[in-house]
């Protein structure tokens, strides 16, 4: 499973915060997962729960935050979310001028954004 192995890496870099800041515990976990990285957040939230179990994390809560799509575009500068795309064959071309020349800034993301953690 996807999934399994993302939670995985999140729990590396879990543990290395959490000896870094000289938790005890880690209470919360917020992540970011991008509306295009291919993880679905249900079956992330499941593996996340099945995966605490017996680490620092052990009683943590997950917060997980959907992160839409944005592109930037070259030509003509603006910014392109996900509600301006209204075909879902979005070819990766500007809805303003057309330009091809788009950028993904957000959106294939996954990444921990905040843990929240006891010392004592
Ligand atoms: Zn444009």
């Amino acid at each position: 499973m996807h999934e399994m192995s993302i939670v995985a890496d999140l729990f590396t870099i879990i543990e290395e915060q959490a000896q870094q800041t000289g938790a005890k515990k880690v209470t919360k976990v917020k992540v970011l997962i991008g509306e295009l990285s291919g993880v679905v957040p249900e079956l992330f939230r499941s593996a996340f729960h099945s995966y605490k179990k017996g680490t620092i994390a052990d009683k943590a809560k997950l917060e997980i935050k959907v992160t839409r799509i944005k592109f930037k575009c070259h030509n003509c500068g603006k910014e392109i979310k996900s509600k301006d795309i209204s075909s879902p064959d979005f070819s990766y071309a500007c809805p303003f001028c057309g330009s091809k020349e788009v950028e993904l800034t957000s959106g294939r993301e996954i990444y921990l954004e905040k843990l929240e953690i006891e010392t004592s």
